[in-house]
């Protein structure tokens, strides 16, 4: 492929091809017009480039596109799209996944700034889960009883622009907070505070850290006794698959029962490169579980979050959480109704494979926690009997009298 090839000679969105009427997009087609897309990109961009590099995740991030300018060249820029607080981030791998002509495209939505990141809506903060409050310690969250986040670093490969912390997130005046010493101040803690059986690991993505660092960390952690579990939260298979090496994982299988929660938000990461990284994890012995941010005009409808779990499970990631949206400020363009999530959730329950179905939940404003916000299927309960709704609407009485 010529340098010099334009994009939209090769690439046809899904749903627009022949074969293929409007809005009917599979699976198979989705993935072929993103990995079109992404052979596009690199010739256009990275002639030179080897595969070598490409797949190299220090090559990825020493290369990250965090300029505005250069994000004008490679994708056509809407009215919309404009520089943010938040900085802005882009690993060449997912850029290159992105519709450079489609502002719409739900994936390049959660990567490049907009306009409205600017507007305030009623209710939104900066920390509206008040993390602040309910951290002992600078880069340490307690607010269950016995497990914390440990917010190792305040990086990632990729800044999603609904981030939760965009607070502190890319900011490299704040990033003098996430050194060793708060690591080991962390550490101390949980060795005080016996109740803790649970570390997740956050940030930030803790996968921006390189083996041998993640490795002293971990080691750290499994040396307190009480600690029975360790969680990494990462968005790193979607964003930075490369990350994903056979020598991380064989590091990473030292530290078990260690899980996995990794962040996706549409069925279109996963692509071939993310599925290995995928099935190395799964092959480790890593229990992998799925966050997935409800965002408007990305995933908020039923076809799509089935075809994001279908696609999960076949690569062995087990559906955990579906978030509402943060109230971060300028999060409002994001953010859809919670009859919209029920919705879905209503899509799902009993039409499809029960492990497919998170738990939808809204991360309380000022610290609550996270509460399942579910269906009404519980319609009567009186001491004779529960009157129950199917996923059909059908009525169903499971009888208690004589139950104590
Ligand atoms: C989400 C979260 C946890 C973990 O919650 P689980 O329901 O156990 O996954 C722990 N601490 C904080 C501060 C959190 O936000």
């Amino acid at each position: 492929m010529g340098p010099d090839m334009i994009v939209s000679d090769l690439v046809e969105p899904p749903g627009s091809t022949p074969d293929n009427p409007p809005g009917i997009i599979t699976a198979e087609t989705s993935s072929n017009y993103r990995a079109a897309l992404s052979k596009a990109f690199c010739a256009r961009w990275y002639p030179q480039v080897t595969e070598r590099e490409w797949t190299n995740w220090r090559w990825q991030l020493r290369n990250v596109i965090n300029s505005f300018v250069q994000l004008q060249q490679m994708f056509n820029i809407s009215e919309q799209e404009v520089c943010s607080k938040l900085p802005m981030r882009i690993t060449p791998y997912y850029a290159s996944l992105m519709d450079p002509e489609d502002p719409a495209d739900p994936l390049r939505k959660t990567m490049i700034p907009s306009y409205q990141e600017t507007v305030l809506s009623k209710g939104e903060e900066a920390d509206p889960l008040h993390e602040e409050d309910q951290s002992p310690l600078p880069t340490l969250v307690h607010r269950y009883p016995d497990r914390v986040l440990f917010l190792t670093t305040n990086t990632c490969a990729s800044f999603c622009r609904y981030c939760t912390r965009s607070r502190v997130v890319g900011d490299c005046h704040k990033a003098n907070i996430y050194s060793r010493q708060s690591w080991a101040d962390n550490i101390a803690y949980i060795r005080d505070h016996t109740k803790i059986r649970d570390v997740l690991l956050s940030g930030g993505d803790p996968l921006t850290l390189d083996d041998d660092t993640l490795d002293d960390l971990l080691s750290a952690i499994r040396d307190i006794p009480h600690v029975e579990m360790v969680r990494i939260g990462t968005k790193a298979p979607m964003v930075l698959p490369q990350r994903i090496t056979l020598q991380l994982v064989k590091m990473l299988k030292q530290h078990h029962p260690l899980y996995m929660s990794i962040h996706c938000t549409h069925p279109d990461e996963l692509t071939s490169e993310c599925s290995s990284a995928l099935q190395r994890l799964a092959d480790a012995g890593i229990p992998l579980g799925s966050q997935t941010v409800l965002l408007k005009g990305v995933n908020d409808n039923v076809d799509t979050m089935k075809a994001l779990y279908h696609g999960l499970l076949k690569n062995r990631v087990r559906p955990y959480y579906l978030y509402q949206g943060d109230s971060i400020i300028g999060s409002s363009h994001f953010r859809t109704t919670v009859t919209k999530g029920l919705e879905i959730m209503k899509g799902l329950r009993g039409h499809t494979t029960g492990y497919a179905v998170p738990t939808y939940v809204i991360d309380a404003p000022k610290g609550g926690g996270k509460i399942p916000v579910s269906m009404k299927t519980v319609l009567a309960h009186t001491k004779e009997k529960v009157v129950l709704q199917n996923y059909e609407g059908k009525i169903f009485e499971y009888p208690l009298s004589g139950l104590v």
